[in-house]
């Protein structure tokens, strides 16, 4: 059996913007799809669905994020192979323009788990994953909200995501593949508004994101200050393992 799971928005969507994130996740489901049809692996689909949303400016990840309390749009992702329990994270990232691809360098070419800012994006030029000015991930849509949010001074606070109501598009897929690997991946710019510097639960091992063939795999969207609190990701799983592999309950 093979098997892929994608989200692109959890939140209460209006009707002018349904129509995009369907899309969205359907397009990201065919790409995902398509390499798991073909034999291809769990890590290889999660990655090439999440990169596909990550392209697409309809999502709160690569082009088209939040933009942070000073003007800038800084990107977090994580990824997990459920075979091996291996992973790799970014967070705020500057000029990247497909997080969840660096991400899985770092887990595939190096011993470290998570680099941040610049440390991250120097990793990504000497491994040749493609950067970008800072200036591309920013979209017009996302300077409007901004400028909206920033002339209004109760949105100025870290609570600005929970007090707001504001959009949470951040995207994420779970692949199973045809030898029975899980795997997981989760891409986000974050919260409106953040504090930059901000660092939520999506590119955090255990909250945004796990995978673990045991079990099964996690990709979590919400918000990140309350997900960390609770270490989602990894609660999900260890619930499921005592339930009996029962993903709704747990
Ligand atoms: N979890 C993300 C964060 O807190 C936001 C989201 O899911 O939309 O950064």
């Amino acid at each position: 059996m093979i098997s892929l799971v994608v989200h692109g928005g959890a939140w209460d969507i209006p009707d002018s913007l349904l129509a995009a994130h369907r899309a969205g996740v359907q397009g990201a489901l065919q790409v995902g799809w398509s390499v798991l049809k073909r034999g291809g692996s769990a890590i290889d689909a999660v990655e090439s669905a999440v990169a596909a949303m990550e392209d697409n400016e309809t999502f709160d990840a690569g082009k088209g994020s939040f933009i942070n309390a000073v003007g800038e749009v800084e990107l977090d992702a994580s990824i997990m192979d459920g075979r091996t329990l291996r992973a790799g994270a970014v967070a705020a990232v500057q000029n990247v323009r497909n997080p969840i691809t660096l991400a899985r360098k770092i887990m595939e070419e190096s011993e470290h788990v998570l680099l941040v800012g610049m440390g991250a994006t120097r990793f990504a030029k000497e491994h040749k994953v493609p950067t970008c000015s800072p200036d591309f991930l920013v979209t017009a849509r996302e300077l409007e909200r901004w400028r909206d949010i920033q002339s209004a001074a109760r949105f100025s606070t870290v609570d600005a995501f929970r007090h707001g109501r504001l959009p949470s598009d951040t995207v994420g897929a779970v692949a199973l593949d045809r030898s029975g690997s899980i795997a997981s991946a989760t891409s986000t710019g974050g919260t409106p508004n953040k504090y930059p510097g901000r660092v939520g639960d999506s590119p955090l091992i255990g909250c945004g994101t796990y995978a673990d063939n045991e079990t099964g795999g996690v990709s979590a969207t919400g918000w990140g200050e309350s997900i960390i609190k609770v270490v989602l990701a990894k609660r999900v799983i260890d619930l499921m393992e005592v339930n009996g592999g029962d993903p709704d309950a747990a």
